[in-house]
C-alpha cells in the first residue's frame, strides 16, 4: 500500500492510523480522483488499457523507454515503476482540447490547483492525459511515435514523483508529510525553501529543483528511446515541438496554441531554471550535483549531497542556500 520510498515515523498505534489512512485513500483512487466530477469534460482510462492499444512506432519508442528506465533506475537502487493501473489518462474530451504531457486538463486555471495534471502523492495515482487532439470523432493521425513519446515522457516523468522519498507523521491535525524528497515542512505548513522571486533565470526552491530534476531524467531517457527505436524529430508542427520537448531539446516555437503556451510556461517556470540552478552550483560539474540530487530526492538521505556543497563551498551550504529565513524562526 505504500510507495516504495515512503516511511511512516511514530509509536505503532500511529503508524497503523497512518497507514489506514492512505490504505484508504489509495484502495480505490477513482473515487478519492473523482475524474467524472472533476474533469466533466473528459473521458478516462488506464495507461494499462491504453499501452495494449499501441502499435508500430509508439509501441516501440515506448517499450524501448521503460527499458531504460528501468536500468537507469536499477542504478539509482530503485527496482520499480509506477504501476501503470494507477495512471488515468484522458483519451477524449467533449469539447476542444489538445492532450499531452503539457495539457492543463481544464481550460481554465483551478485556484487550489486540485486539477492540475501529473501526480498526485495521496492518491498514489497520476492523471495525465494522451498526446494529440482529444475532440474531433476522426482526427488528423499523429506523427508514428508520437503518441508512444510523450506517454514515455509523462509516465517517466510520474514514476520519478512515485518513487520520491516521503516520511509521514500523524500531527495534530491529521497526517503530516514533514519531508518530501529533499524538501521539508513543519505542521504549521511552513516550508524549509521559499518561493523563488517572480520571473526568477534561476531557482533555490527545492520543489523546483526536484520537478526540474525529474525533467531531465525523464528526457534522457525518452532521448535514449528515440535512438534506440530509429525514431527522428518531425520536421514541423506540433509533433515536432512535442517531439523535442520530450527530449529536452525544445528551441522556443512560437504559437497561440494553448498546448504550445503550457510548454513554454513550463520550461521558463522548471526547465530552464533548474538548468540555471545546476550551472550557477555545479558549474563543470552539473552532471554530477544532476545526479546526487535525484539520489537524494529518492532516498530522503541528504548526506552525500551536502557533502559535496560543503566540500566546494564550506560547512552548511545546504542550509545556506535553501533554508528560508521564516523556516528558522517557525516553531
Ligand atoms: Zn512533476
Amino acid at each position: 500500500m505504500l510507495t516504495p520510498n515512503e516511511h511512516l515515523t511514530g509509536s505503532t498505534r500511529q503508524k497503523r492510523e497512518i497507514y489506514d489512512r492512505l490504505a484508504r485513500f489509495r484502495a480505490d483512487p477513482r473515487h478519492t480522483l473523482r475524474l467524472a466530477e472533476r474533469y466533466p469534460r473528459l473521458a478516462f482510462g488506464t495507461m494499462d488499457a491504453l499501452v495494449g492499444t499501441l502499435s508500430g512506432r509508439d509501441l516501440e519508442v515506448f517499450e524501448a523507454g521503460v527499458e531504460k528506465a528501468r536500468d537507469r533506475l536499477a542504478g539509482l537502487g530503485q527496482t520499480m515503476l509506477l504501476p501503470l493501473e494507477r495512471v488515468f489518462i484522458a483519451v477524449s474530451a467533449t469539447t476542444p482540447a489538445y492532450g499531452g504531457f503539457h495539457h492543463r486538463l481544464l481550460p481554465y486555471r483551478a485556484p487550489d490547483d486540485i486539477q492540475a495534471p501529473g501526480y498526485r502523492y495521496v492518491q498514489a495515482a497520476a492523471v495525465i492525459s494522451r498526446y494529440g487532439d482529444l475532440h474531433t470523432t476522426a482526427p488528423t493521425a499523429c506523427t508514428p511515435g508520437i503518441i508512444g513519446l510523450d506517454l514515455l515522457h509523462a509516465y517517466i516523468h510520474d514514476t520519478f514523483h512515485y518513487l520520491t522519498y516521503r516520511s509521514f507523521r500523524l500531527g495534530t491535525n491529521g497526517i503530516h508529510r514533514n519531508q518530501h524528497g529533499i524538501n521539508f515542512r513543519r505542521e504549521s505548513g511552513q516550508t524549509y525553501s521559499a518561493r523563488d522571486p517572480q520571473d526568477s533565470a534561476s531557482t533555490r526552491n527545492l520543489g523546483i529543483i526536484m520537478e526540474g530534476a525529474f525533467d531531465r531524467e525523464a528526457a534522457a531517457i525518452a532521448r535514449d528511446a528515440t535512438l534506440a527505436a530509429g525514431l527522428a524529430a518531425p520536421v514541423d508542427g506540433t509533433d515536432a515541438a512535442a517531439f523535442l520537448d520530450a527530449i529536452g531539446a525544445r528551441e522556443p516555437i512560437a504559437g497561440d496554441m494553448p498546448y504550445l503556451a503550457s510548454m513554454s510556461a513550463y520550461a521558463g517556470l522548471v526547465t530552464k531554471p533548474y538548468a540555471a540552478f545546476l550551472n550557477d552550483i555545479g558549474g563543470p560539474e552539473t552532471a554530477e550535483l544532476h545526479h546526487l540530487t535525484i539520489r537524494a530526492t529518492l532516498d530522503g538521505n541528504l548526506g552525500l549531497l551536502q557533502a559535496w556543497l560543503d566540500q566546494r563551498y564550506g560547512p552548511g551550504e545546504f542550509a545556506a542556500l535553501f533554508r528560508s529565513g521564516a523556516y528558522v524562526v517557525a516553531t
